[in-house]
């Protein structure tokens, strides 16, 4: 199960005043209510992002801790005592087997849910003793299913800043490799892009998502990588798009491409809810562990020459 359903994205990567998301109002309300209930602690402060640096240290989690509904118990901590430090600016591919635990755990680092046990920090302040706006102002979060709003292509993009101007939106969409497009579209910015983004490829869309995200500048990014549905032609240029969105920004991928993880500064491999080991990709095949094992089963074969 996937955390990263499509409104918790809109709503990280949504500032607080949803003004001009007039149409996206319904479905933000039915986030809100059914979101795990976390509050700011009494006298929050606002998160001082400096250069980025991530920190998990020890932290343990369970989905049973919080209170989400029947069917979901499990003995074992879905997160399991993990360590994980990302410097600024790093990228880092988080691999492993399906039910390892990636998702959960670039779910809280926003805070989606709290840890158990342990803590999470970024430039060294607990995420749980910052307002959750700051928090989630500092954090960009780019997924497979991208969630839009029946607005148009411009308010779409906009959604990443509140206020925006038309420069900055145009700007977004040009990094995001967007623009052409949007301009060839005889209504330009004023596109209607039609319920859930359904007049829009899913390229597109994914650009659009991304255009929000360069719009934000956050500091933090996290990538979902999810199983893409994209053509190979779409892949390649949401992939650039990608990869100059992370230039310059503490980067978290949940990878499964080859190429995302050929690209990453560091792999880490994440099992039962741990980093059961970490380097760049040359390291991990050289030690023959679980990433080798992994990546032997996963990728080798036709693609394998990709990392020749
Ligand atoms: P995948 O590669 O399949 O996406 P993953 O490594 O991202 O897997 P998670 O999605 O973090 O793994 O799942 C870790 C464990 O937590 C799994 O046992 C999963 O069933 C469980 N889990 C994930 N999301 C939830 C949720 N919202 N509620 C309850 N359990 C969940």
């Amino acid at each position: 199960i996937s955390l990263f359903c499509t409104p918790l994205e809109t709503l990280v990567n949504s500032a607080e005043t949803y003004q001009k998301a007039i149409a996206g109002f319904k479905r933000m309300d039915e986030v809100l209510s059914t979101a795990p209930d976390i509050q700011d602690k009494p006298g929050a402060t606002d998160l001082q992002v400096t250069a980025g640096a991530v920190e998990y240290h020890d932290v343990c989690f369970n989905y049973e801790d919080v209170e989400l509904g029947e069917g979901y118990a499990d003995e074992r901590p879905v997160i399991d005592h993990m360590d994980l430090s990302i410097k600024p600016g790093q990228t880092i591919a988080l691999v492993g087997p399906s039910g390892g635990g990636k998702s959960t755990t670039c779910s809280l680092l926003p805070r989606f849910y709290d840890v158990a046990t342990g803590s999470i920090s970024i430039d060294g302040q607990d995420v749980r003793d910052v307002t959750q706006q700051s928090l989630r102002r500092a954090i960009g979060l780019v997924q497979q299913d991208v969630y839009l709003f029946d607005g148009t292509i411009g308010e779409n993009i906009a959604y990443g800043k509140p206020g925006a101007t038309a420069e900055e939106i145009a700007e977004a969409a040009r990094r995001a490799n967007i623009d052409a497009f949007i301009e060839s579209l005889p209504q330009g910015y004023d596109t209607v892009v039609g319920e859930r983004g359904s007049r829009l490829s899913g390229g597109q869309k994914q650009r659009v998502a991304i255009a929000r995200v360069f719009l934000k500048n956050p500091k933090i990014l996290i990538l979902d990588e999810a199983t893409s549905a994209l053509d190979n032609e779409s892949e390649e240029a949401v992939q650039e798009s990608l990869e100059e969105l992370a230039r310059g920004r503490t980067t978290i991928i949940i990878a499964h491409r080859l190429s995302t993880i050929k690209h990453a500064d560091e792999i880490a491999t994440v099992e039962h809810g741990r980093v059961v080991e970490r380097g760049t990709h040359e390291e991990l095949l050289a030690r023959g562990g679980t990433y080798a094992r992994y990546y032997r089963m996963q990728f080798e074969g036709a693609r394998a020459h990709e990392l020749d």
